[in-house]
């Protein structure tokens, strides 16, 4: 059992009493034999067990508990095989929240934390999430995750869906936090890289709320994308909703929170988002603070000094990328307009050989007269100036292009063959939605030479302008 009853009357459980005498084992020990504890369910003396940090626990002293202890015992080995996958440091993060928590009972009306296991024994639910905070009439389950690797672990997934449904079921609000790990962020664009088990993991807070808000009026006000404008390429449709995850680092005194806001692009791997900012760390004080109904989670005035931040960068990028926007159009008309000299500068050519080619036939036509065919003839005569133009300007099939990007990924391509590439993809914008962009990317290093580099710049930016 995870709670008791100390001196009587007061309602205690293993984690306060832990923290009260400062881990002392053994005088814990001594008030358990001198009968300080009771079953809150038949009054019994209780004693104390501890092997592990995890197996610390109050257990009646005749070896058989009572009916109701019974039952929560049977929930805990529930919910302890439910946490078998967590680290070591899984029950002492817990423990830290647990107990600031405990401190602010006192000063908030109708706030009180339990074990989740504690609180819903009794009504034997199939998941326990480690803590519950009741503010007034609402329950916030509280879990800690440790273990999150980058491997994709299907069982971890299908197990945080399913609690999240679970607990939405119940009513409850969910928040997770998640052992520290090195966050794989790409400020350059805006990246935030996550791992398949984090998608589900992720939270809208009061603060993601005011996120959305502040990114729909800037929105409204400047006309362009905000994706665009930082130079982030969304791999999916992304709408604006902001979420946020939230990491937790256990030192061997405290430990500290840290977040990061994004807005998830798509559902599908590779699992990544916009991320707004570096994110930053808390303390535990500023991260668990209640307020509104609700754990905080957030520093708050920071998040409005970040929001301001922000639009400032939004508002710098905005000048040069309108800039290069301008660029690329000019660019655009003369590329066309250079097309269309060297085209008709072709055909005046071709128009000239032609001339030259009629007299002979003509000529010719005086010594060998076919008259019927004459009609024929001129039909043929035209074709040439259309296969000339395709030779100039090669037009490759659909097909030859796809093979033409798998010769990319694997760094193969010719720069004659990138060219020809250039030219398709310029005619038939759609094919852009066939290129994998991350692998694009990631083949760009496969190649040196400065020809080659800017075919692959040329196509990079047909892609962006295409995709966005
Ligand atoms: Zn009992």
């Amino acid at each position: 059992m995870y709670s008791a009853i100390y001196g009587g009357f007061n309602q205690t459980t293993i984690e306060e009493e832990w923290r009260k005498y400062n881990g002392d084992l053994e005088l814990i020990r001594n008030i358990g034999e001198k009968g300080g504890y009771t079953c809150p369910f038949c009054g019994s003396n209780l004693r104390i067990r501890a092997g592990n940090v995890y197996d610390r626990h109050f257990a009646h002293w005749s070896g058989t508990s009572c009916w109701e202890a019974k039952i929560q015992e049977k929930q805990i080995e529930k919910y302890k095989r439910q946490k078998k996958r967590e680290a070591p440091t899984h029950p002492v993060i817990r423990s830290f929240i647990y107990n600031e928590l405990k401190a602010q009972e006192s000063s908030h009306k109708g706030v009180y934390i339990q074990h989740g296991v504690t609180a819903k024994a009794k009504e034997r639910w199939t998941y326990y999430p480690d803590l519950i905070l009741t503010i007034q009439d609402k329950e916030i389950a509280i879990s800690v995750l440790t273990n999150v690797t980058p491997e994709k672990d299907k069982k971890l997934i299908r197990s945080i869906q399913k609690q999240n449904q679970f607990y939405r079921e119940k009513g409850l609000e969910i928040v997770w936090f998640v052992e520290d790990r090195e966050q794989t962020l790409n400020m350059h664009e805006h990246v935030i890289h996550l791992w398949a088990s984090e998608v589900d993991l992720a939270i809208e807070t009061a603060e993601d709320q005011k996120w959305t808000t502040f990114l729909k009026k800037l929105k409204q006000e400047n006309h362009y994308s905000i994706f665009n404008v930082f130079g982030y390429v969304p791999v999916n449709d992304m709408d604006t909703k902001v979420k946020s995850l939230y990491y937790v680092s256990a030192q061997e005194e405290y430990v500290t929170f840290s977040v990061n806001r994004f807005i998830l692009d798509g559902n599908t791997e590779p699992y990544q988002g916009f991320v707004f900012n570096e994110g930053y760390d808390m303390r535990m004080g500023t991260a668990l603070s209640i307020g509104n109904l609700s754990l905080k989670l957030s520093d708050t005035a920071l998040e409005e000094w970040l929001r301001n931040d922000f639009q400032k960068q939004y508002e710098e990028k905005l000048v040069s990328y309108i800039e290069t926007l301008e660029e690329k159009k000019k660019r655009k008309q003369e590329e066309q307009q250079t097309i269309e000299e060297q085209k008709s500068e072709w055909m005046k050519h071709e128009k000239e050989k032609h001339g030259e080619h009629r007299k002979k036939r003509q000529e010719s036509r005086h010594t060998n007269p076919s008259p019927d065919n004459s009609f024929f003839a001129r039909e043929t005569e035209m074709l040439p100036t259309i296969s000339k133009v395709e030779s100039v300007y090669p037009q490759i099939t659909e097909e030859k292009a796809e093979r033409l990007v798998q010769k990319i990924y694997k760094g193969k391509i010719t720069a004659e063959e990138a060219k020809n590439l250039l030219s398709y993809m310029k005619s038939n914008r759609s094919f852009c939605h066939k290129i994998e962009w991350r692998r694009f990317l990631h083949a760009q290093s496969l190649y040196q030479s400065y020809q080659m580099r800017s075919y692959l710049v040329d196509i990079e930016y047909l892609i962006r302008e295409n995709r966005m």
